[in-house]
């Protein structure tokens, strides 16, 4: 895909979800971040999941001493949600890096919580917001992180 299709995808998503409700939920992702557990890592997230009926629903990334266990802030929202009985979702806003209160990248989802989303999410119209900071972000849709993923569509 070129540059410029690219631009043209994130001007339509921006178009919509609200200014004010995509910067609520990256304020709500910097403050779900205060509560991560990465004493291994030492990197830090926060997620902040918008569900159908306008909720947020925050997570943070959850290590382990066996490592293996460990789970990330957008897999902690999803299932923190789904456990309360809410499976329609928007749009989720992430934001992460090393130690500290100063943001300094991206924090695009892994795989695995890719895969998650796309269990509970429609890959063209839920939408991934990465964030530095309230007014520095970057809008994706599911199907531009996760092309030709297997969902349960697969399975009907
Ligand atoms: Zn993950």
């Amino acid at each position: 895909m070129k540059q410029t299709d690219v631009n043209n995808i994130n001007v339509e998503c921006t178009d919509k979800l609200a200014q004010e409700t995509i910067q609520k939920m990256i304020a709500e992702a910097i403050c779900a971040r205060k509560n991560s557990y990465a004493p291994y890592s030492n990197y830090q997230v926060g997620a902040a999941l918008l569900t159908a009926d306008g909720q947020i629903i925050t997570g943070c990334n959850i290590e382990n001493a066996a490592y293996g266990p460990s789970n990330c802030a957008e897999r902690t929202a999803f299932f923190k949600a789904v456990s309360e009985g809410i499976r329609d979702f928007r749009a989720i806003a992430i934001v992460g890096s090393p130690k500290g209160d100063v943001l300094m990248q991206y924090a695009y989802p892994c795989g695995v919580c890719r895969q998650v989303m796309m269990e509970f999410c429609s890959p063209s119209d839920f939408q991934i917001i990465v964030a530095q900071a309230e007014e520095d972000y970057r809008i994706m849709t599911l199907m531009e992180l996760l092309p030709e993923g297997f969902g349960p569509e697969n399975l009907h």
